[in-house]
Parts: C-alpha cells; structure tokens; sequence
C-alpha cells in the first residue's frame, strides 16, 4: 500500500495547514478500501448489517400470475366489447388454492386476491360490477385485457441481481430476502473500533472530581455514536498525557482493531509530543482544518503486531468531538464497514430565522433548531457556539452547515441544515 502522505499530497489544493473539509473528506476517502471478512447470518440478525453479495433472485417473486382482486377470472378474448356477456361459472381458486381444471370458451372461475390464475385466463373482473344469475354471472362491457392480475417476476426476477453488495440492511431488505426464502445472507463481518479519551484533567464517572478535573464525557458520545454505527466497540478508558503511556494505549489498540478514536492531545500546544510517539508507531498526519468546531484533527494508520489500524484523532473539546466524527469519522468507518453508497448526511435547505455571524474562509457547524413555521420549514440556532458546549448539541436537531466561502448570514436568508433526526 502507498504511503498516505503520497495519497494526499496528489490532491489537488491539498494543504494540511488549512485544510478545506471537502479536501479532509477526500483524503480519507481516497485512503480507506472496506475490511476484509464475511459471514452469514440468518436473515434477522442481518438488519443493519453490510450485504458481501449481491442477493441474486432464483424464483420469481411472485412465482405465478395471481389475481390482484377478489372477483372472476375470465379469457378477455370471450367478452363482447360493447355489451354484456354471459360466462359459466366453473369453478373457485383461493390464493394458496390453485383451480385445476383448464377454463373453456365462455367459462369463468371465481378468484380471490392472491390465487393464480387459472390456465386459459387472463382477466380479472371485480365481483362488484358483476351480476350472478344462477351458476352463471354477467360481466358488464367496458373491461380490458390483463386488468386487476399481478404478473408473475413483477417484484422480483429470476437471474436479476436485486440487493447489491455493500447495501446496509434495512427491515424492506430482510423482507425482500424473505420473499425469495433465504434463511442467511453473507455480510461484511462487524468493524471493530477501539477508542480512548486522553488527558490529565479527565476524572471517570463514579470517581470524586479533583481540583482542576473534569469527568470524561467523550468516551460517552463516542460510545452513543460508535454504537448507531453498528461496529463492535472495545472502550479504552482513560489515558493520561503520558508519551509512555500514549505509546502503550495505542500499540495496544492498534493489535486487534481495525480503527482508533481517540479524543483529546491534537491540538497546538500538545501535538508536538503525540506527533514524535505516532512518527514511531506508523504514519500519522496533523491536520489543521478550516472549521468550527474542531479544527485540529490527526489521521492515519498505526501499526502493532502486523496489525494495521487506521487511527482518527480527533480534539479534545465535547462538541468539536462529535461535529468531527459526524463530519469526518462516521462516512470513514461506514465505508472501512463496506457499505459502499448512501454515506453521506443528506443536506437540506431551510430559513434561518435569524442573523449569523460567520466569517469566510472556514466551513462553520453551527447547532440548530430546525421547526416549522406555517408551511415553511425554519432553523435557529441553539444561543451559544462555544465547542466546550456539549448542551448545544443536546438542544440541537441538525447542524447549520455554513459553507466556506460563505460570510454572515440575515435573518431570512436559506441556509443549509442537517437533520440529526436519522444520522447513523
Ligand atoms: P485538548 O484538545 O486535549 O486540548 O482539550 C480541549 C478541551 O476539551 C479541554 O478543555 C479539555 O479539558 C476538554 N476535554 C478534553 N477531553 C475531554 C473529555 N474526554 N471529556 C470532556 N472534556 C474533555
Ligand atoms: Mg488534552
């Protein structure tokens, strides 16, 4: 494998010291192929998972043509099209009881919703435009060829590949994967994240807070977003700002997983340590990333054992945290999973109801309130921006994406917003 900082540095207005986020977005992207590894799971324990291979139809779904109403089926090449025509009632087919017989000239079968239709058939007549007399019935003019049938293979064909690799299991998926009677799909085997806090001031939960000290709550957004994620998480705890001790957390995490979060020593002032312990254990590059929040940020690769994990390193404050894992982290691990289309966090538009300040030249997260007013869909922000404000994400129902070039924004104005309502 080519060296990262080869990969990157081929980027077009690739600058690790004003890092545009789309260019962060590509160097990741253009680093990471999926982990290798399948298994096969019985179909319900796949909702979520990543599909290994195409799911490929070996019946047709449905397997014959049925009627699609409860009526008569009946040959269209016997009804007189511009009056009514007698038909004798031959027989009944119910859906999982197929008639047997062969319908003749001037014949019908009475048919319920689902049951195939009957040879010589090939018309469905609703039963309550019919008129029985006796054991005939007579259909009124005006009906057409073929209506109210399903044909066979209209939902699913024989040969035609219909879920592809690389598709997250939804419940219509497993449902899909049902109808052809499959009891175990193969899918991509689970990706395994190891991930730490960092830092000399962070207290656990259930401990006393010292003097100067704060509880980590990192590790517990990282635990509520790595979980969404369906990966197996291995949770590291706490690691002092010690290079031995970084060292040690580090090499031992990169043995037995396949990507690293960890929270905490990227930025300035504590880089310059971190970057001297990483140089020995793989290939790490320190970003600085035109955004706000989070603009320090490290990636690459670790080494243990020969084991490779890709490593995201990402600042220490709560709400930088979580805006670059959403920005940057979660589409990575996605794609490291192998799911291979939908990553991205869809961005929609709505009014901001308020002015925003915002200078050009960084991409801004701003947490927001997305609400409807009247017909119109509007977003505010949460009041205070600062990335130490874990609250503000609390509050928050979608980022306020505030692009690079852009300046401050007036009240009115549109702006682009992502929901957090469904963000895996
Ligand atoms: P750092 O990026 O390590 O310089 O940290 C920036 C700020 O985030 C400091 O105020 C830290 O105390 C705070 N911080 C770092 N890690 C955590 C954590 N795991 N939980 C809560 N706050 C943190
Ligand atoms: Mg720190």
């Amino acid at each position: 494998m080519r060296n990262i900082a080869e990969v990157v540095s081929c980027l077009d207005g690739y600058d690790p010291n004003a890092l545009h986020v789309d260019k962060a977005r590509e160097a990741i992207g253009s680093c990471l192929a999926p982990v290798a590894g399948l298994e096969r799971v019985a179909t319900r324990a796949a909702l979520g998972r990543v599909l290994a291979e195409d799911v490929v139809p070996r019946l047709d779904v449905p397997a014959h043509d049925n009627s699609a109403m409860d009526g008569y089926a009946v040959r269209a090449a016997d009804l007189r099209p511009g009056g009514e025509t007698r038909l004798d009632e031959v027989g009944t087919a119910l859906a999982g009881r197929p008639y047997k017989g062969k319908v003749g000239a001037l014949e019908c079968v009475r048919v319920m919703t689902g049951a195939v239709m009957p040879a010589g058939t090939d018309t469905v007549v609703i039963q309550e435009v019919v008129r029985i007399e006796g054991d005939s019935i007579v259909v009124p003019a005006g009906q057409q060829r073929g209506q109210n049938t399903r044909a066979a293979g209209e939902d699913l064909k024989s040969g035609v590949a219909v879920l592809k690799a690389g598709r997250a299991l939804g419940p219509a998926d497993l449902g899909l994967i049902a109808s052809l009677g499959l009891a175990e799909v193969s899918v991509r085997r689970r990706l395994r994240v190891a991930f730490f806090s960092t830092g000399d001031e962070l207290e656990s939960i259930g401990a006393p807070l010292g003097e100067g000290q704060v509880y980590d709550s990192n590790r517990y957004t990282l635990y509520g977003m790595l979980s969404r994620l369906g990966v197996e998480m291995r949770d590291l705890g706490v690691v002092r700002d010690d290079p031995a001790l970084l060292e040690a957390a580090f090499s031992g995490a990169a043995a037995n997983a396949d990507a690293i979060v960890t929270s905490g020593g990227v930025s300035v002032g504590e880089a310059d340590y971190t970057k001297q312990m990483m140089a020995k254990l793989g290939e790490v590059l320190f970003w600085k990333i035109a955004m706000r929040p989070g603009r320090p940020m490290a990636f690459g690769r670790i080494e243990t054992r020969g084991n490779s994990a890709w490593l995201f390193g990402l600042p220490g404050n709560p709400v930088a945290v979580m805006v670059a894992f959403y920005q940057f982290v979660r589409e990575a691990l996605l794609r490291l999973s192998g799911r291979n289309h939908d990553l991205a966090v869809p961005l929609l538009q709505a009014i901001s109801s308020q002015a925003i300040r915002k200078v050009p030249g960084r991409t801004e997260y701003q947490r927001g309130v997305l609400f409807r007013d009247g017909g119109e869909w509007k977003v505010r922000t949460t009041g205070q921006q600062g990335s130490g404000v874990l609250r503000s994400m609390s509050e928050a129902n979608c980022f306020i994406v505030l692009e690079h070039e852009r300046g401050s924004v007036e009240a009115g104005e549109p702006v682009q917003v992502q929901p957090f309502e469904g963000l895996t």
